[in-house]
């Protein structure tokens, strides 16, 4: 008998409809002789509008109260999902995060998980029930309730198929799995089948959010094989796994998008030890989230640094680099919203040359000019104008094959 994780998102959680095809689904999973562990999520928006409540009483609320409300979301769902298996005629029960013996560390709202004790599930899977997991929430070991990031319901499924060993594990979702582009950019975008976990992570942090990063970072270091899929569809989707030879013949196996970024450059920073750490660290204490980071070559004692991070993420930055540009005697602070990121993406890349060429001659090709570069070493990331992304996604794909 195999034992599968099969996990439902916030959308294939959204009504009581979808939840009673999921239940069928989780169902008709065990009578196919398997054991069964479901993994939800809060109904679709649901989080979202929780921590909307939490502003409205305070400007400030504890991150320890905000766990306790947010946790509330996957424990409607998961005990939806159990009554909906029964009424169809299975046996099923509901656990929390903490019931599940998911034990994590004190970081309230991004807690780490630090232990998985699954006894409680095994031995109900033994006497034949279908067992459904609150997501995206575990317990401390005082049993303060904690959750484990947005997106985090992932990060329980992969988690648990680690625990229990499982067999499979299935992340189900809106998506029939990762597109080599996003679909409504590029029409021609195709499912990919097969995908090496560290391809998936760069796919996933560099704009194809299928999937939480931290959930695929704990499938690689796991090594827990997974496969994206259409919650309503029994399509194959997207297989996620350890990479093996054959896999490195595909250069370039996806292209990733990120729209709604913006460029800051300081001008004239001292070429001297310690100067980008101090402007660094401003921008660490602040807790922004920064992306691509070049620092031109210094001539006549100085040097321009310059680096993108997202629209919303700039509007939180204020002036915080205008007074730091003043104290260490900078130039100038220079921002410019309206760009966009595109990378490409392929574990082929560490043993094939001439992608960046490539790439790059595909944009000229269309006029498109290069901003920024930069590169790993399974990606090559360009940052370009955003109203010319979808020319350069559509000219890319086709450049490297993506369509056939
Ligand atoms: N409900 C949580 C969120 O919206 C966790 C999840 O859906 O995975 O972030
Ligand atoms: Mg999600």
């Amino acid at each position: 008998m195999s034992l599968i994780v099969q996990k439902y998102g916030g959308t294939s959680m959204g009504d009581p409809q979808r939840i009673k095809v999921v239940a069928e689904r989780l169902l008709q999973t065990q009578r196919q002789g398997n054991s069964v562990v479901g993994v939800v999520s809060a109904m679709s928006g649901v989080t979202d509008s929780l921590l909307r409540l939490a502003k409205e009483v305070s400007s400030k609320p504890l991150e320890r109260e905000l766990d306790m409300l947010l946790a509330t979301g996957e424990q409607t769902t998961s005990a939806l999902t159990a009554m909906a298996i029964e009424a169809l005629g299975g046996r099923a029960i509901s656990m929390t995060g903490a019931q599940a013996g998911i034990v994590t560390n004190t970081f309230y709202t991004k807690a780490k998980i630090n232990r998985i004790f699954p006894q409680q599930i095994l031995s109900f899977l033994h006497e034949g029930f279908i067992v459904i997991v609150a997501g995206f929430q575990g317990e401390t070991s005082e049993g303060e309730i904690t959750t484990l990031g947005r997106g985090g319901s992932d990060l329980t499924a992969i988690a648990l198929a680690s625990a229990l060993q499982a067999h499979e594990c299935q992340i189900f979702t809106d998506v029939d799995g990762v597109f080599t582009c996003d679909p409504r950019l590029v029409p021609q975008a195709k499912k990919i089948d097969l995908l090496a976990y560290e391809e998936m992570l760069e796919m996933a942090s560099s704009g194809s959010k299928v999937m939480q990063s931290r959930a695929v970072e704990f499938a690689k270091k796991f090594n827990v094989p997974f496969e994206v899929g259409h919650s309503f569809k029994t399509i194959p989707g997207t297989r996620v796994q350890e990479e093996s030879p054959g896999m490195e013949q595909v250069v370039v196996r996806g292209i990733s998008v990120e729209r709604n970024q913006a460029k800051v450059t300081i001008t004239n920073v001292p070429d001297h030890p310690g100067y980008a750490a101090s402007i660094f660290s401003a921008i660490a204490e602040a807790h922004l989230i920064i992306d691509v980071i070049v620092q031109d070559v210094s001539a006549y004692g100085t040097t321009n640094i310059s680096f993108t991070l997202s629209n919303e993420e700039l509007d939180k930055m204020g002036d915080l680099l205008e007074q730091i540009v003043q104290s260490i005697g900078a130039g100038e602070v220079r921002k410019e919203s309206g760009i966009a990121k595109l990378s490409v993406v392929g574990i082929g890349m560490r043993t094939h040359s001439g992608v960046a060429a490539k790439l790059f001659e595909c944009l000229a090709q269309g006029g498109i000019n290069i901003q920024m570069i930069s590169t790993s070493e399974i990606k090559i990331a360009v940052i370009i104008d955003e109203k010319n992304i979808q020319q350069a996604a559509e000219l890319t794909h086709q450049a490297f094959g993506l369509d056939q």
